[in-house]
């Protein structure tokens, strides 16, 4: 409990102090990486080829490695593979050595931060960061909080208080960003002058060449490179490409994703030692470049064992962006700093901290990955990095010792599962068994739920926040009215099988009630047949083991209906998600095939019947049959889960062909994302994110609030303290009777 208030608080304080600035650079920087890919219109094919290159890369890698070897010592360099931090930090202090250098000059490298190499190497050198973000975090003496933008949980105010503490100057700077850059580029540019070696990353290495390939937008990574007469390149294995060629589709995606840039101000290929004279600017002359000293130090580090890791191994595709950290809501709350993590942090930070470092700073960063998966579209390389998540999730569960309250919740912990499994995670994990319970006596359940003695218990044992409003039982599930109800469509074109999900069965029936009566109204005969929940709540408690069984039991409870031309119709956007992508990870791919290709949203499928010759008249809307049940200004939010399957423009489609004045709302989520925004610990975070959803719709008077998604709807509720209605309860002609 007091751990739960723990990390709410420090997350809190985050939002506090760091959250204005971080919230503000990542939502501009996702503005200008959308305005840019959206106009570009070979971004889908070369996700595609970047994807490929590093897939066969990655499996090709000791031969690559191989390879570079021979044409960086064949360029007169000198190749290292150092195995893991301390083998890499103690072969840069040699070299170091044998060229006496007192003062070396860095460019950002994520990698030097994994190994920190500042705190190894300054007790014994003058270590000085060049590029601005970087320097400015080394004044400080903080982490990064950012892949790209180290210092971006700073203001410019933050950053003229931090030089005029730091610095003893005649007149303190303003914030005035321009003159602070200058301030800070005079200083490192005097630092570059005379320094001993200059040490770089490397965005990319080619092993035909032995060239790498710098990008940055300051220049100053080529002045590390090229000033001194010793350059130490440091970079992991993983960033090895076979040809010069190969760099294309990088090249225009990088910048597009990272800042929303064509291409950053510098892209450089250098194929060190480069042959420009070294210059001396002590004694004003140049030394001939045969002096020039190039060491490439590979990183290992972890690297070669998640190649060999089914389900870390596509964290090596990363070509380091930090678009996904943008593209984050939670991130945009609370920064790389909330998500912890040794060197890595939000998104994919977790698969490199899982694999670089300890499993303990990744499983915590996992638990702040929702699952909403927007950062998916914005990678370049298409890696799923909510899967990354989850595996992480899945693990560190398995890691957990038995806890005190095991007895307390024995039946919420399927076989598969470990036992010293979170209670939290067990209760969220086996919702549908709690459901169940609750709706064989709804009235009681309700009553008890309603009560104070319910919050404390919820809050104390699993961590439910008080805060939260809990949802009703119905009266009546879905399957039991139907059951009684039974079809109404005699002679049907289509037969479908509506999918109760958990929340439409057991909480929100007129949903699922509404999706009978609008398929019906087109000529579609429904069935609802008794299914499982999909494995969703499970997984989102990375608890793989019992979501693959949930999967199974669907699977073996949909496939008859799908072998004899039934069509599954989905009112749950995060179910649709199970369907389409998340149980590619957990059937077998024939099995995954055959459900997703026949499982549709229900909005989705209704602009299906439309198009195809089906009488819109026959569904509701503003000057339809049902006029007057729904105002005809639209105020919509649509699901995580739906904009990156891209099946949202069919809500969209369907609600404007039948009248309706529609306004969206597109900031990333709207915080909620199911367990999530119960638990104790992040339901301040969830509120931070979902404020933004507020201040993005704006005043709703007038008109329906809509969303489509059950946490979505939940989360709307409470922002505005009024209910939001599912889009299909919109279109859906009343009958007047059951
Ligand atoms: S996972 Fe993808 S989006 Fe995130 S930093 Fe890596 S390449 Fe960029």
């Amino acid at each position: 409990m007091s751990s739960r208030r723990d990390r709410a608080d420090d997350l809190r304080e985050l939002m506090e102090s760091e959250g204005e600035a971080i919230g503000g650079n990542t939502q501009l920087i996702n503005q200008l990486t959308a305005e840019n890919v959206g106009s570009f219109d070979r971004y889908e094919e070369l996700r595609e080829e970047a994807r490929a290159t590093k897939e066969a890369a990655i499996e090709n890698l000791p031969d690559l490695i191989d390879r570079l070897e021979e044409a960086v010592s064949a360029n007169g360099g000198q190749l290292h593979v150092a195995q893991d931090a301390a083998d890499a930090n103690r072969i840069i202090e040699e070299i170091l050595d044998e060229r006496g250098a007192e003062k070396l000059v860095k460019s950002k490298s994520m990698t030097t931060e994994e190994l920190e190499v500042n705190d190894h190497l300054e007790p014994d050198y003058e270590v000085v960061e060049t590029d601005l973000g970087e320097y400015v975090i080394q004044v400080a003496d903080e982490t990064p909080s950012h892949m790209i933008g180290p210092a971006m949980h700073k203001s410019a105010a933050d950053i003229a208080d931090l030089f005029n503490d730091a610095f003893d100057l005649e007149e303190p700077l303003s914030d005035d960003p321009a003159e602070l850059t200058e301030f800070a580029r005079e200083r490192v540019g005097e630092h570059i002058l005379d320094a001993d070696a200059g040490m770089t990353g490397a965005n990319f290495v080619v092993a035909e060449s032995g060239s790498i390939m710098l990008v940055t937008n300051e220049g100053n990574a080529r002045k590390t490179a090229v000033t001194p007469d010793t350059h130490i390149a440091v970079t992991g294995v993983e960033k090895v490409v076979p040809t010069v060629s190969d760099l294309q589709p990088f090249t225009e995606l990088i910048a597009r994703t990272g800042t929303g840039q064509d291409i950053t101000s510098y892209v450089s290929l250098l194929s060190p030692p480069v042959d420009t004279p070294i210059p001396d600017f002590e004694a004003d002359e140049f030394r001939p470049a045969e002096e020039r000293d190039f060491h490439l130090v590979l990183v290992d580090n972890g690297r070669m064992a998640m190649r060999e890791d089914e389900d870390l191994r596509e964290t090596l595709y990363c070509i380091r962006c930090g678009a996904c950290n943008n593209a984050c809501a939670n991130f945009q709350s609370l920064g790389g700093h909330g998500f912890g993590g040794e060197t890595y942090t939000g998104g994919i930070g977790t698969g490199w901290e899982a694999g670089v470092h300890e499993m303990e700073g990744a499983g915590e960063m996992s638990e702040l990955c929702t699952g909403c998966s927007r950062c998916v579209p914005k990678c370049p390389v298409k890696i799923d990095i909510p899967w990354i998540n989850t595996v992480v999730q899945d693990r560190t569960n398995r890691d957990a010792e038995p806890g005190d309250f095991d007895f307390l919740v024995d039946g919420l912990t399927p076989d598969e599962e470990p036992s010293g499994l979170d209670l939290q995670k067990r209760f969220f994990g086996n919702i549908e068994t709690v459901a169940k319970l609750g709706s064989l006596a709804p009235g009681l359940a309700n009553a008890l739920a309603d009560t104070s003695l319910a919050d404390w218990l919820l809050e104390r044992f699993v961590g439910v926040d008080e805060r939260r409003d809990l949802p009703e039982f119905a009266g009546e599930t879905l399957r039991e009215w139907y059951g009684a109800r039974g079809p109404r469509v005699d002679d049907p074109d289509r037969e479908v099988v509506l999918y109760p999900d958990l929340y439409t069965e057991y909480f929100e029936p007129e949903r699922g009630k509404a999706a009978v009566r609008a398929l019906e109204a087109l000529g579609v005969r429904v069935r609802i047949p008794e299914v499982p929940e999909s494995g969703r709540a499970p997984l989102s408690q990375g608890m793989v083991a019992t979501a693959r069984e949930q999967a199974e039991r669907v699977h073996g409870a949909l496939v008859g209906h799908v072998d004899d031309g039934r069509d599954v119709v989905i009112i749950e956007p995060s179910d649709l998600a199970m369907f389409r992508s998340d149980y590619e990870h957990l059937l077998p791919e024939r099995s995954h095939e055959r459900l997703a290709e026949h499982s549709y949203d229900v909005m989705e499928y209704i602009y299906g019947l439309l198009e195809n010759g089906a009488d819109a008249d026959a569904l509701a809307g503003p000057a339809g049959e049902g006029e007057g049940r729904g105002d005809e200004r639209v105020a919509y939010h649509s699901h995580c889960q739906q904009r990156t399957l891209g099946v949202e423009r069919y809500t969209t489609a369907v609600l404007e062909e039948l009248g309706y004045e529609l306004r969206e709302s597109d900031v990333e989520c709207c915080g909620m994302a199911g367990s999530f925004g119960y638990k104790s610990e992040y339901y301040e975070v969830s509120m931070d994110v979902g404020k933004r959803l507020r201040a993005d719709l704006g005043d709703v008077a007038g008109e329906e609030l809509v969303a489509s998604g059950t946490s979505c709807r939940t989360q709307l509720d409470a922002l505005y303290d009024r209910a939001a209605t599912h889009p299909v309860e919109l279109v859906a002609p009343e009958t007047g009777s059951r």
